[in-house]
């Protein structure tokens, strides 16, 4: 398996929550962004001269291309060998940036699924996250994507939001389970360092709801989202049948990954282990593949014990778990001879199970997985 990830990094506005690698652009900015970005595909391309089996257009906010930016970059992909029509090609897409037109673009290019941020319904909720659309516009812009035929979308929706009550989450969660996507993302608030958010909860200025809430947040999703007949496949992800999402399962169950675009992450191994990253600076990523420097910041070969650990990590976020037998084969280490005493006490805490030869979470493990993350590793 290897996934291709593209990065946009502009946002028509930035959220008062987010920290990712994305600002508002203008159309110029915009326009050298994406000659610098094909400079770059076309550059991996000759390294790796292999087709991707996902693709993943992630931001910021990708739909802030044009339609004409769209079709340059799908030709080049495919002019590359890096894409071809089929594969699992996932755009993300925030309400309010994506028409009928653009929609029936991106099917016509060969997009089959759409992850749309919607993150709540409740206009006061949308207005204190700083999104750019309302509840309404999210379930107009999930109606024009049915109807221009795409039939894998997902959504994803945020959990412990300022002035979020239980009730209200159960309200949107039932609307959005009415709607039938084929897959869910459901995350909780994480306050970062530098946000809007950060510098109002330093002034008591943000009103969250309390750990217990939250769980009961937690709690409700999971009931609500089996009885819709959605599979819990991921710590923050939920699926109809045959609908997880191919690309990031690969990065779970690490899989090779190629990163193109500002601050983007990439994962190979066909000269050891090696993880590596962009720079993030939009203005320094174009400057350096103008003047045909590598955007490359940072590469590191990881040893085996690295690579089995980060690999356990990531396993463990799968409902699965972590099949030992196989862990023991793929990276010739057991985890209970690295991990000897944090695995036993997660296990004794009622935190972690075996079952079949397989190591995973409870659902209390779960319930507590960040904090179970840093205490447990
Ligand atoms: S739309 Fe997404 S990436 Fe853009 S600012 Fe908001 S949360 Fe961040």
């Amino acid at each position: 398996m290897l996934g291709l990830y593209l990065h946009v990094p502009f946002c028509i506005r930035k959220c008062d929550y987010c920290d990712f690698n994305s600002k508002p652009a203008g159309p110029e900015e915009v326009e050298r962004y994406l000659a610098a970005l094909l400079q770059e595909l076309g550059d991996l391309a000759a390294v790796h001269g292999r087709a991707a089996d996902t693709l993943y257009l992630g931001g910021g906010t990708p739909t802030v291309l044009s339609g004409d930016q769209f079709e340059r970059l799908f030709g080049a992909l495919e002019n590359f060998g890096l894409w071809t029509r089929g594969i699992e090609t996932t755009v993300e897409a925030n309400p309010g940036t994506l028409d009928r037109p653009k929609a029936e673009l991106l099917a016509a290019l060969g997009v089959n699924r759409i992850s749309l941020g919607v993150q709540a319904l409740q206009d006061r909720l949308l207005r204190r996250l700083g999104r750019i659309h309302t509840g309404g516009a999210a379930l107009d812009t999930f109606g024009i994507l049915r109807t221009v035929g795409f039939e894998n979308i997902g959504i994803d929706l945020i959990y412990g939001l300022p002035e979020q009550r239980v009730q209200d989450w159960q309200a949107d969660l039932k609307q959005i389970l009415e709607l039938g996507p084929e897959h869910l993302s459901l995350y909780g608030l994480t306050i970062e360092a530098g946000t809007p958010f950060a510098r109002s909860r330093a002034e008591g200025m943000l009103s969250l709801p309390s750990e217990e809430e939250e769980i009961t947040m937690v709690r409700a999703a999971w009931e609500m989202t089996l009885a819709a007949g959605y599979g819990h496949y991921e710590i923050s992800n939920y699926a109809r049948s045959g609908f997880a999402c191919r690309h990031n399962l690969g990065y779970w169950m690490v899989e090779e990954y190629i990163g193109a675009g500002a601050g983007a992450h990439s994962f190979v191994q066909s000269d050891g282990p090696t993880r590596s990253h962009n720079v993030a600076s939009v203005a320094t990523y174009i400057e350096r593949l103008r003047s045909g420097r590598s955007p490359l910041l940072r590469a590191e070969n990881l040893s085996p014990h690295t690579l089995a650990s980060e690999a356990l990590m990531l396993g463990l976020r799968l409902r699965e778990g972590v099949l030992l037998n196989e862990f023991r084969e793929r990276y010739g280490i057991d985890p209970f001879d690295v991990y000897a005493s944090c695995l036993q006490r997660g296990l004794e805490k009622g935190w972690l199970e075996m079952e079949a030869g397989r190591l995973r979470f409870t659902e209390r493990g779960m319930l507590l997985s960040n904090e179970l993350f840093i205490d447990l590793f």
